[in-house]
């Protein structure tokens, strides 16, 4: 799907999300029944086949994503996920980014070109990390890292919106555009994000799993 298609799409499907979620008594009762009705992420038509991820052969695969360039994930399995569903949240996450923060030099949608989003079947234990308040901990179970400029490690969980891949993506866009990632987050030892930030990637994960079940 081209990228015109695609955001009149979403323009399109957000639009509709709002409708359906306001309360103005305007809407006609024979509208269908609300919190029915859900849009399917779409599929992304390359003009270069996307090559699946296989079954039959050895994991962890490192598969390309559609839409994107150069943009990868490692899967331990076909189940997690659906290159579209993750070339669609990317796609989500860009463009309510850009509305929010803008993007004017492009840097955030370079991140997005070029990333590799790396699936883990496990959370890990690591050392020296922040909580979301800034908060130290020399030891903590963590389900989601950056792992470089354009590599996150994101523990797969039944939807694509309760990982932290919204959480990691907002790392990768600070440290392209603000220049780092901020791994206290809203604590104060490093600059970047903000409260903004916290409820950005909430906003945008109940979108996708309010709009699109993902
Ligand atoms: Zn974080």
């Amino acid at each position: 799907m081209n990228f015109k298609i695609a955001r009149k799409y979403l323009t399109l499907t957000l639009l509709i999300a709002l409708f359906l979620s306001s309360d103005a008594p305007t809407i006609p009762n024979t509208v269908m029944r609300i919190g029915v009705i859900r849009a399917i992420p779409p599929t992304f038509i390359t003009i270069e086949q996307t090559e699946d991820c296989r079954q039959e052969e050895p994991f962890p695969q490192n598969n390309p994503l559609p839409y994107y360039t150069h943009a990868t994930q490692t899967q331990f399995s076909c189940d997690f996920y659906d290159k579209d569903y993750v070339a669609w949240t990317m796609f989500v996450f860009y463009e309510l980014w850009e509305k929010e923060f803008g993007d004017p030099e492009k840097k955030v949608k370079n991140a997005l070109d070029h990333l590799e989003i790396q699936w883990g079947e496990e959370r890990r234990e690591v050392h020296n990390v922040y909580d979301i308040n800034g908060n130290f901990f020399e030891s903590s179970s963590v389900s989601g890292l950056v792992e470089g400029p354009y590599i996150v490690w994101v523990w797969a969980e039944d939807k694509i919106s309760n990982t932290s891949l919204v959480h990691e993506l907002t790392h990768i866009a600070l440290m392209h555009v603000c220049g780092s990632a901020d791994p206290d987050h809203e604590g104060d030892k490093f600059a970047c994000w903000s409260e903004e930030h916290s409820s950005f990637i909430n906003d945008v994960n109940l979108k996708l799993s309010t709009i699109y079940g993902l």
